[in-house]
């Protein structure tokens, strides 16, 4: 397995549309486990394809002790109201913001040999991290849902912040992963 780079905001990527997985190939299972290392290497909760340059619909979660691939992923219906939380994501490394999500989500996915399954009602840092991670395969970012206000100033941090990775990509260290996962989900 390899830790592949992260694309930052910026990178014209992180704003596509990405393309329905049509095939479970060796090379798609690699990158899933990949995508899986990164994560864990970048202290997350949560990685889409784009972040890491690839167009393929997919995304890794491990939130709420559940660790899942979710090829081809829709909200197939959401209930409960919505919810505000903060929000971080690592495309935007030290910028947080607060954002409204549907409380509950049931989620309908294909696994990694291509079989459809449903996540049921995710709630919680799961139902909040599956949103952020769908949003990315439609070339969202979290910005994109904030107050005006916090819009702004989440844009003037991030201004500043953004400065330390040149040519938009953030390039983890190789060694030892971190101890554990911090209590603000990144995803
Ligand atoms: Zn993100």
């Amino acid at each position: 397995m390899a830790r592949l780079d992260i694309h930052v905001l910026g990178s014209p990527i992180l704003r596509q549309e990405t393309e329905l997985v049509t095939q479970i190939t060796p090379e798609l299972r690699r990158l899933v486990d990949d995508m899986f290392e990164t994560m864990d290497a970048a202290n997350g909760v949560g990685l889409a394809a784009p972040q890491v340059g690839r167009i393929e619909r997919l995304a890794v979660v491990d939130a709420d002790d559940q660790r899942l691939v979710i090829i081809n992923p829709e909200i197939v219906s959401k209930a409960g109201g919505l919810v505000r939380g903060e929000e971080g994501c690592l495309s935007i490394p030290e910028v947080y913001g607060d954002v409204d999500r549907h409380a509950l989500v049931t989620v309908r996915a294909q696994d990694i040999d291509g079989n459809w399954f449903e996540i049921e009602d995710a709630g919680d840092l799961l139902g909040r991290c599956l949103q952020h991670e769908i949003d990315h395969l439609h070339g969202k970012i979290f910005f994109d849902r904030l107050s005006l206000l916090k819009k702004r100033r989440a844009v003037r941090e991030w201004e500043e912040e953004k400065t330390k990775y040149p040519r938009n990509v953030r390039v983890l260290p190789v060694g030892d992963l971190p101890p554990e996962k911090s209590a603000t989900a990144d995803t």
